[in-house]
């Protein structure tokens, strides 16, 4: 949709959302201003989404497809992906082969993926980079409210009284909320607390920093709960609506503060504020998930919202942010391994039926598919076959990535769809498929407060390059699916999908958006953006507030749970901690934001931070060369010596690559030790040493 001041789209970056206006500059260049009328984020932008207009050069598009890497034609590789899909599950079942995808898909991509595996394929080994982000957000929900439901909105930030950031650098990695939360802080006096190992920038601007021990946030929130119960702060009201408090009470008294390493008077410092304050949020993000206990760290959070009844209400509640762009839109779609469409469960029998009906599908898979670090180790044993990798670059983004991509090469027939044929992973791709970028293609998004928001193309796509969607589409038809794919256009692909999720609705699931299941092209092409659910009686807003959860008996759960440590376990080989994470002016593994020197200026190199303590003792002195080690490989990295990371850890970026500094790939040091629940990856707490070059 043009506005006057430009094509209203969104930011392709992280779960924030925040809206864009696309013109023509003066010299004949794609601007990108904030949209002032987006309610994510009312035309503020960060660093990375202000820089966009710079990174949308052809320097490194993949611009035909290619096979064995020689120019091809679209009926060729087309043909070939089909054909040895097919010939695969024809000689070995549709378990051998598999899809891994990306929170960068547009929902109606998601969509077509999802139903071509799961419908048609018959198998659900579809699985996406978002296990690497939030699957162990998902995991608590679905435990704590029966559904994948995220209760809170943005709004609720302008209306708390105290926000809580746990394992979340939100200054950085999203940054527009962070403002977003200043300007509250500013206006209303909003105190802020940070839950985080490090002291990051988010620490800036915040009343109390508690440097808990990486993994012990159980036993801090255990702790919390225990004083919720002693200091009668319980909701009786509420937690009628709940089961299990009094277990979760009891396993949280036997919870001690030692694996956390706080002192008494910093955990009741943190006690008095949280308890002492209605209106509080919990924003969490990786430093929760991304963890061998991160979905009861989720449910630990959870458990003290329920049991005081703070969830649901303006300015209350609990609220993941999603690391990128369409992560929620990929839960909704069921893009995970362990789901079906809209919200709907692959191990229920009737929902599983529903669905097939629906699409008219010849079979739908009865057991779950492979979680990432799974598919990937099915990738490596010979059971995968065929894999189809869209839009991530799983060669340096998995734990234990040299792995991975040994894995990959002698997997018998890999296709990647990417817009770049310089990445660690399309290098290993037999077929490269080019898909469409940002800023060329349609569709929709979820952000992390189920805002579904329209992407707009505002340039041609280059070269032979198409959207994902129909390259999918063009697959089916040829495995044999013709009128199931058959679609012209995003819209007829989303009213689909709306009215699936209407299907949904009456079997009593929170993802319904069947009134918009009869948009036309227009009103798809004007939407504005939309907070799910949308239905006849009800549309945005919060959920729970009522009491009503989605377990049979419609109550919330409170978990009984208890601190369990980090897999690796830190000794004389050993001795650091080694937390990952992100940079405020790179995105992931920098295919975009690598293209502009601005943004390369704020870090140009990888590196590793570390305590003086441990530089004084190791001989190591800032910028120096360092090897770091772990069980899983090594890496060369420049030393950085701060205080704000504690004795005995490290930290370092994730995103550098094989393309941009081959010795400085994170998760060649990562292990692939996984939470028991979610699945997701520990990748936070993996073991190294440290050595001077
Ligand atoms: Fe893009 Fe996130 Fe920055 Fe908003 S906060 S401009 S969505 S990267």
């Amino acid at each position: 949709m043009s506005a006057p001041g430009g094509i209203r789209s969104t930011c392709p970056y992280c779960g924030v959302g925040c809206g864009v206006l696309l013109s023509e500059d003066k010299n004949g260049a794609l601007s990108v201003r904030g949209d002032p009328d987006h309610p994510a984020n009312f035309g503020r932008l960060c660093s990375k989404g202000s820089a966009l207009g710079e990174t949308l050069g052809l320097e490194h598009r993949l611009l035909a497809p290619k096979i064995d890497g020689q120019d091809s034609d679209w009926d060729t590789a087309l043909d070939l992906v089909a054909d040895r899909f097919s010939q695969s599950i024809r000689d070995h079942g549709p378990d051998s082969v598999a899809f891994y995808v990306s929170g960068q898909l547009l929902t109606e991509d998601y969509y077509v993926a999802n139903k071509l595996m799961k419908g048609f394929i018959g198998s659900a080994n579809i699985d996406t980079n978002s296990r690497l982000c939030m699957a162990s957000s998902v995991a608590g929900h679905k435990r704590a409210f029966g559904s994948d439901t995220v209760p809170g909105t943005y709004e609720d930030l302008d209306e708390a009284d105290l926000v809580v950031l746990v394992g979340s650098n939100l200054a950085w990695c999203h940054p527009v909320l962070y403002q977003r939360l200043l300007a509250a802080r500013k206006s209303r006096g909003t105190k802020i607390v940070v839950v985080d190992p490090r002291r990051t920038a988010s620490c800036d601007g915040a009343d109390l920093h508690l440097a808990l021990q990486p993994g012990s946030d159980v036993a801090l929130f255990n702790h919390l709960l225990r004083e919720i119960g002693a200091r009668g702060a319980v909701d009786p009201d509420f937690l009628q609506h709940t089961n299990g408090f009094e277990a979760a009470l009891e396993a949280a008294q036997l919870e001690t503060l030692s694996p956390t390493g706080l002192s008494e008077e910093e955990v009741r410092a943190f006690c008095d504020m949280w308890i002492g304050t209605e209106k509080t949020v919990t924003i969490y993000s990786q430093g929760v998930n991304q963890s061998t206990s991160g979905s009861d760290k989720v449910n630990a959070i959870l458990n003290c919202h329920l049991a005081t009844g703070r969830i649901g209400r303006p300015g209350m509640g609990p609220l993941s942010v999603t690391g990128q762009p369409n992560a929620m839109g990929g839960r909704e779609v069921g893009g995970l391994a362990n789901m079906l469409a809209c919200h709907l469960d692959l191990e229920n029998p009737d929902h599983r039926q529903a669905v097939r009906d629906f699409w008219q599908a010849p079979q739908m898979p009865e057991v779950l598919g492979l979680k990432a670090v799974d598919m990937f180790r099915a990738v490596a044993d010979g059971r995968i076959k065929a894999l189809w990798v869209i839009h991530t670059n799983p060669a340096v983004s998995m734990p234990d990535s040299a792995a991975v991509r040994a894995a990959i090469e002698a997997c018998p027939f890999t296709v990647v769809s990417d817009i770049t044929e310089h990445s660690d992973t399309a290098r290993l791709a037999r077929v490269l498929l080019p898909a469409s970028a940002w800023g060329e293609k349609d569709g929709t998004v979820t952000n992390s407060d189920r805002t579904i928001s329209r992407q707009r193309a505002a340039l041609p796509a280059p070269g032979a390059a198409r959207p994902d969607w129909q390259i999918l589409c063009e697959v089916g038809k040829r495995m044999g699916w013709h009128a199931a794919f058959d679609y012209e256009s995003p819209v007829e692909i989303f009213r689909e999908y709306a009215a699936l999720s209407g299907l949904a609705g009456q079997f009593g699931r929170d993802f319904d958006i069947s009134g918009l299941s009869g948009l036309e092209a227009s009103a798809y092409d004007t939407l504005a953006p939309t907070r799910w659910p949308v239905i006849a009686d009800r549309s945005g807003g919060r959920f729970f507030a009522d009491g009503n959860f989605y377990h049979g008996d419609k109550k919330a759960r409170l978990l009984p749970l208890r601190y369990r440590p980090p897999a690796a376990r830190t000794g004389p080989k050993y001795p650091f901690r080694l937390n990952t994470g992100r940079l405020r002016d790179q995105w992931h593994t920098m295919t975009r934001t690598g293209l502009s020197p601005r943004l390369g200026a704020h870090m140009p190199e990888p590196f590793l931070d570390l305590h003086p303590n441990d530089a004084a003792t190791l001989g190591i002195t800032p910028a120096d060369l360092v090897e770091v080690r772990s069980p899983n490989g090594s890496a060369i990295l420049r030393a950085r010596i701060s205080d704000a990371v504690q004795p005995g850890q490290v930290f370092a970026p994730i995103h550098w690559t094989g393309e941009t500094a081959p010795s400085g790939r994170i998760d060649d040091l990562v292990a692939a030790e996984t939470d028991p629940v979610s699945g997701q990856p520990e990748s936070k707490a993996s073991v190294v040493a440290v050595q001077k070059m």
